[in-house]
């Protein structure tokens, strides 16, 4: 089990337990979002193009963003697989991470980490506390569960169709949460 996809709203710590789990698995954790701000912090053309849709909650063109996770996962220390964090996150990023892969190195599974709106707007409101994102205010927050509603949702339908698709309840401590996922793969490793 060393490329998986990690799912689910805004703020409902799928990038904390995507880098846990990539420890734990001695892969590295792809985060799409950590990659974006990364070219924003150093303005290089790809952020100063991104900076503003990041800012606003709405997502990156599928070209920008599949160019970028292509060469990411072209590097030599993605070879041996992966925890991807954000991506895909449309139905046509996931036919390009299909493409991607081809068929010799295709997805283990897929974990949809899971939570109520009211908890994971509270989480991200704290969270604006202490990392002070410029996209965690009420409004963009709320935009962006919508965005995801309308566009990320229903990847879920489709990996389910493909016997992929782990749901795990994300409300709890985050030891709790890293001990359901490491069951849910076990499960899903043992079928
Ligand atoms: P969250 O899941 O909490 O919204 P992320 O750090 O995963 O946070 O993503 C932050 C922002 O980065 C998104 O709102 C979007 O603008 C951009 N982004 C990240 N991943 C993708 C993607 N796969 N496709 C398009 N935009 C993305």
């Amino acid at each position: 089990m060393s490329r998986i996809v990690m799912m689910g709203p805004p703020g409902v710590g799928k990038g904390t337990q995507a880098a846990l789990l990539a420890v734990a698995s001695g892969v590295p954790a792809v985060s799409t979002g950590d990659l974006f701000r990364e070219h924003v912090r150093s303005q290089t053309p790809l952020g100063l193009d991104v900076s503003a849709l990041l800012a606003a909650g709405e997502y990156v063109p599928d070209e920008v963003t599949n160019a970028m996770v292509a060469e990411r996962l072209a590097a030599p220390d993605a070879r041996a697989g992966f925890i991807l964090d954000g991506y895909p996150r449309t139905l046509p990023q996931l036919a390009e991470l299909d493409r991607m892969l081809g068929d010799t190195a295709a997805l283990d599974a897929v974990v949809l980490l899971h939570a109520d709106v009211d908890e994971i707007v509270s989480r991200i409101l704290l969270r604006a506390e202490q990392q002070g994102r410029a996209d965690d205010t009420p409004e963009v927050v709320r935009r962006r569960i919508a965005v995801y509603r309308a566009e990320t949702e229903p990847l879920a339908d489709a990996y389910a169709e493909q016997g992929l698709l782990l749901r795990v309840d994300g409300v709890g401590t985050l030891d709790e949460v890293t001990a359901r996922i490491h069951a849910a793969l076990d499960e899903a490793a043992a079928a």
